[in-house]
């Protein structure tokens, strides 16, 4: 049986838009009772906003959309394929490591529950550990600005990515799916196919499309509470994208929201809808296809030169001697010497 990646991936995403859809539809209907409107007037004033569609930053989101197709297609096929090479390393390293393990035949219901919860855990995890870097790390940051530059959210801004980023993400995201699922197969073998794991892996990636695309809406459906804590509601996800500097670096996660409670990073939604402003300073160069693609590069290249340590001038290092030797003779040397040039800058 051959699969089509590219077309599975378009399906994905195009599987996830109604879903998103009719969650979107129950919420308008929810909220067009409570205030007394109509459903058609609400859905035209949160739906078919011009402000919205018609705005600049959604309009880069839709090149985004059509770029991003076929490298994203591209890329999930060499995820799935490198996921599987790094899975039987694991098996193979776990093998030589504590020998040939005798897999059961046949795993109860709720083990096999418990493994998938498992790889989701990892799944949510990958997809931390590599928000979290992203925003930590300074030229990492600057591919993923560009997400973090749409000034108003729509659905297709969940595709409004970085080709840098997402290589990260896919790879991040392989490494740690690939681990649990090279563990799962030392243990519980044909019990737990290789395909069963790919399975999942695919319907958290139609469950992420769905989430993603909600919480790019401009939709307040928050979850508070324990609730809170535990879900990321779209509401969280929008503080993510808030210019608030209270809001920067809180709520990394995708669907969950416990790793952020428990990495001290997340931050609460208030029940009603707190109206963000959303984007970034300073991303002239990301209002236009080409140069949000191009000009990262050159901007994470300038922060990787600064994180390289800094020589000390030829006259620094001389003062620096100076002083060493005047120390030493307890400053019986002329002080300072003959024709030096003494710097302001402080020599460590
Ligand atoms: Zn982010
Ligand atoms: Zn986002």
């Amino acid at each position: 049986m051959t699969v089509d990646f590219p077309t599975l991936v378009t399906a994905l995403s195009i599987a996830g838009m109604p879903i998103a859809a009719v969650i979107a539809m129950a919420f308008i209907m929810k909220k067009s009772r409570r205030r007394g409107r109509g459903f058609w007037r609400t859905v035209r004033r949160v739906l078919l906003s011009r402000r919205v569609w018609l705005h600049s930053s959604s309009l880069l989101d839709f090149q985004y959309l059509l770029a991003g197709a076929l490298t994203s297609s591209v890329l999930f096929s060499y995820t799935l394929l490198t996921g599987v090479g790094v899975s039987k390393a694991v098996t193979t390293g776990l093998t030589g490591w504590l020998g040939p393990h005798e897999a059961p035949e046949y795993l109860p219901i709720y083990l096999k529950g418990l493994i998938i919860l498992g790889l989701y855990l990892s799944f949510e995890l990958a997809y931390w550990v590599d928000h979290f870097l992203k925003h930590k790390i300074a030229f990492l940051w600057e591919f993923h600005k560009v997400h973090h530059s749409a000034a108003v959210l729509t659905p297709f801004t969940n595709l409004r990515v970085h080709p840098v980023d997402t290589i990260l993400y896919l790879n991040i995201q392989t490494l740690f799916i690939g681990i649990a699922s090279g563990l799962i197969q030392y243990f519980a073998g044909d019990a737990f196919s290789l395909l069963s794991t790919a399975i999942c892996a695919l319907l958290f990636a139609i469950y992420m499309a769905l989430w993603g695309h909600l919480q790019h809406s401009q939709f307040w459906i928050s979850f508070t509470g324990l609730a809170g804590r535990i879900f990321l509601s779209p509401a969280h996800h929008q503080i993510h994208h808030s210019r608030n500097s209270i809001h920067f670096d809180k709520n990394f996660g995708a669907g969950l929201a416990v790793f952020d409670w428990l990495f001290g990073t997340l931050h609460m939604p208030q029940r009603h809808n707190e109206h963000l402003r959303f984007g970034t300073e300073d991303d002239a160069h990301l209002k236009q296809l080409v140069p949000s693609v191009v000009y990262p590069f050159t901007r994470a290249t300038k922060q990787l030169i600064a994180l390289l340590p800094k020589g000390k001038s030829t006259s620094e290092i001389l003062v620096h001697e100076s002083l060493q030797e005047y120390d030493r003779t307890g400053g019986q040397r002329e002080w300072p010497p003959p024709g030096t040039v003494i710097q302001t800058r402080q020599v460590q």
